[in-house]
């Protein structure tokens, strides 16, 4: 499943989920922060009812009762005080946790990225990869903290005040309820015109992102084909476009949030003075009202503002929500399945047996594929482009799962054998040279804990030893991205002494000399040779010369077997499918050396 594909889910359920993942090993914390949460909101809840108290009791009658009315007012100020620090505690705890959970739920992300199927990456986007580690993550820390916070906090300091109100006088409460459809209203209009706005704007800081990315990948191409000047007038166009989409967002928040609640908010007190005033038949105030009065002003100032409160948050929840979504949707793919801890790689022998596999259901390309490899023997396997040989490998890899029991490693099916033994018992030089953004020893050792002795001797089996103790800083130099500042052929001459510094039982060769000269090529094979009988070989080739000495080459044609033997016994075949490609192979060579 594409990464992007969270289309059509519960994206609510979803983000619960995950916020019930990043929090459950911290209930604790949660259920304080709450607490805590809702005494301060229920604390400030208090102040205009003290208030009421003080003037109706107090005030109005004139009666100055120093020692009480001092002990009310304290009493005003210690609840006031008291809400403040239960604030301060938590937004710590809650800040924390959030942080907490982020931090988390992107180890998760990662690890389980990390233990996915090979076949998630034939469809898998980096960059969105990329998003989903770092910012999708984020959408935890929004959700805990801007939204579900603020919301509840809004939504307690709004329920508390309507509770006061209803109980000082509930006609007035019912004065000040009719605001509700007017501010849902306001919430509606609002999304319709800043919720694509968001996600308008998020789409293009990606594209941005994205743009800038591509750029320096392919800045070589970029540069020799002079299109500077079109990727800068695209970019400008983006960054525009950004610009836009932002104007749009503020213009909403400008309009809707701030003037037109107040607006409310003016019209409800206009309101509920327009009722007193009524009420008390143009006369003046009771002595009871003004209390009530006072109090009522206050509460409403306190409904508006977590009424403002709320809209503003409901777009950041959209977003957060839709992110949340997305990475519960990655950490629901289902990891390639973990084998069972009990089999072993002994001595190397590698069984194949009627194997039919595909990538996609009805496209079949390798076909009942039987092969027997002894151990410590030197295999070639050779085959036009497409015929299925890197197939074979990553089968054998284990990166695809193979029909149960079709292939076995010392009698064991590969489906059976414990994954870290599997990995340091196999070796790989892939197709495609990969190095890090690290030292040349970093490389080869690649985090495992291998000797400096261990990493020059494998250097120097797969010559590599030399042209890296000719960088200015030996093993020590950094090699840039990808192994930027080698050439293709060192590249994979490092990759070779990787996977032979690992020691392995099972050596597999991918075209792993293709880009090498004939004559390193020929210092790399005596090194490979000097493994016989100790390390089994398999080793794709394109360029036959590299096979010959193989112990036996497989010819595959169309995701078959159709020739098996040594060089010698190939090339007697008449008009065999591995003597023509050798002929073929002769004649350029004469050709290139003629020209
Ligand atoms: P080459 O010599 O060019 O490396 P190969 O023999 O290694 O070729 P494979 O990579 O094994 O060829 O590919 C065999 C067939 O499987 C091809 O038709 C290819 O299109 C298809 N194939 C390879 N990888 C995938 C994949 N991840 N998903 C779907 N089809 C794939
Ligand atoms: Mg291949």
């Amino acid at each position: 499943m594409p990464v992007e594909s969270v289309a059509g889910r519960n994206h609510f359920g979803d983000a619960a989920a995950l916020l019930v993942r990043a929090a459950s090993p911290e209930r604790r914390h949660l259920v304080h922060g709450i607490l805590w949460l809702a005494l301060a909101a229920g604390l400030e809840a208090m102040g205009p009812l003290i208030g009421k108290f003080l003037i109706d009791n107090y005030l109005l009658p004139r009666n100055a009762r120093i020692p009480e009315i001092a002990g009310l007012l304290a009493g005003a100020l210690l609840a006031g005080m008291g809400a403040s620090w239960l604030r301060y505690r938590q937004l710590i705890r809650l800040a924390g946790l959030a942080m907490r959970s982020v931090q988390r739920i992107r180890e998760d992300v990662y690890g389980h990225v990390l233990r996915l199927p090979m076949s998630f990456f034939d469809h898998a986007i980096i960059g969105q990869l990329v998003s989903r580690v770092t910012n999708d993550t984020e959408a935890v820390k929004t959700l805990y903290v801007q939204v579900l916070f603020v919301m509840l906090d809004s939504m307690i300091v709004l329920v508390g005040a309507m509770a006061a109100m209803l109980w000082l006088d509930w006609r007035l409460m019912l004065v000040v309820a009719t605001l509700a459809p007017a501010v849902a209203l306001i919430v509606i209009v609002y999304q319709r015109l800043s919720a694509p706005a968001v996600a308008r704007t998020r789409e293009l800081r990606s594209d941005i992102n994205a743009q800038m990315a591509e750029s320096i990948a392919g800045m070589a191409v970029l540069q020799a084909s002079n299109a500077t000047a079109r990727f800068g007038q695209r970019f400008a166009a983006l960054n525009q476009a950004h610009y836009q989409s932002r104007q749009r967002e503020l213009r909403a928040n400008a309009w809707l949030l701030r003037p037109v609640l107040d607006f409310l908010n003016v019209l409800l007190l206009a309101a509920v003075i327009g009722v007193f005033g009524t009420r008390g038949g143009g006369g003046a105030l009771s002595a009871l009202e003004v209390g009530v009065l006072y109090a009522f002003i206050s509460y409403i100032s306190r409904v508006v503002e977590p009424l403002i409160q709320i809209t503003m948050q409901f777009s950041q929840l959209q977003q957060a929500v839709v992110g949340a979504a997305r990475v519960h949707a990655l950490l629901a793919q289902t990891r390639a399945p973990v084998a069972a801890e009990h089999g072993r790689v002994t001595a190397g022998a590698i069984a194949i047996e009627q194997l039919d596999f595909g990538y996609l259901q009805g496209r079949t390309v390798l076909h009942g594929m039987s092969l027997q490899i002894a151990p410590g023997s030197f295999q070639g396997i050779v085959g036009h482009t497409g015929s299925g040989k890197s197939t074979l490998l990553s089968l054998l890899l284990r990166f695809y799962p193979a029909p149960p029991g079709s292939i076995r490693i010392d009698g064991i099916p590969v489906e059976a054998i414990g994954e870290d033994h599997f990995r340091a018992s196999i070796g790989l030089v892939p197709q495609e040279p990969f190095l890090m953004a690290a030292t040349a020893r970093d490389n080869i050792a690649m985090g495992r804990a291998l000797s400096e002795a261990q990493i020059e001797a494998a250097a120097r089996s797969a010559h590599a030893h030399d042209f890296i103790t000719a960088l200015e800083r030996g093993y020590d130099t950094p090699l840039g991205e990808g192994g930027a500042r080698l050439s293709v052929g060192q590249k994979q001459l490092l990759a070779i002494a990787r996977a032979l510094a690992g020691e392995p039982r099972i050596l597999f060769l991918d075209e792993a000399t293709s880009h090498i000269d004939s004559e390193t090529e020929q210092v790399v094979q005596r090194a490979l040779s000097a493994l016989r009988g100790r390390v089994t070989i398999v080793a794709i080739a394109h360029r036959l010369s590299t096979v010959r000495d193989a112990d036996r080459i497989v010819v595959l044609n169309h995701g078959r077997i159709a020739e098996l033997g040594t060089h010698g016994e190939l090339m007697a075949i008449g008009n065999g499918l591995y003597q023509r490609l050798y002929l073929l192979q002769q004649l350029e060579e004469q050709g290139e050396e003629s020209a």
